[in-house]
């Protein structure tokens, strides 16, 4: 999927999950290969840019609104497998993430734009209402 939408379920799964504190990190960071399972279209680098910018600037609001910076490392925990892809700093964990990703899909492009977009407004969704509510622990169904 999209860096942004990574970056944005990444910090959604933590603020789920962060009692204990490393639970929601490591399932931050898992939700990476679980979403790229997921059928999904791959826009252009510049498009990526833009997006994870923009992801990046709502996610550190939300992160500040709710004073915990750890949000912000789950987002990049999130992000961290395309990340290495980009960097290549890890061999290991970038044939991993090729293995898991998605390989090939009948479904039109509408269908995967739909699904890329479900995932991250329902991650947004999530880090909004767990910033409202704060005072209660965090986020509440
Ligand atoms: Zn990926």
């Amino acid at each position: 999927m999209l860096g942004a939408t990574h970056f944005a379920a990444g910090a959604a799964v933590y603020t789920l999950l962060r009692r204990p504190k490393i639970l929601g990190l490591t399932v931050a960071f898992a939700s990476h290969f679980a979403l790229d399972a997921v059928p999904h279209y791959e826009l252009s680098f510049p498009w990526q840019v833009l997006l994870f910018a923009l992801t990046g600037a709502g996610v550190s609001l939300l992160a500040w609104k709710l004073k915990d910076l750890w949000v912000l490392v789950a987002a990049s925990l999130g992000i961290l497998p395309d990340m290495n892809w980009i960097l290549r700093i890890s061999e290991t964990l970038d044939a991993f993430h090729s293995f898991i990703h998605f390989k090939k899909t009948s479904l039109p492009v509408i269908a995967l734009l739909v699904i890329e977009a479900v995932v991250f407004a329902a991650s947004f969704l999530v880090l909004i209402r767990s910033s409202r509510n704060k005072k209660n622990g965090g986020f509440r169904l």
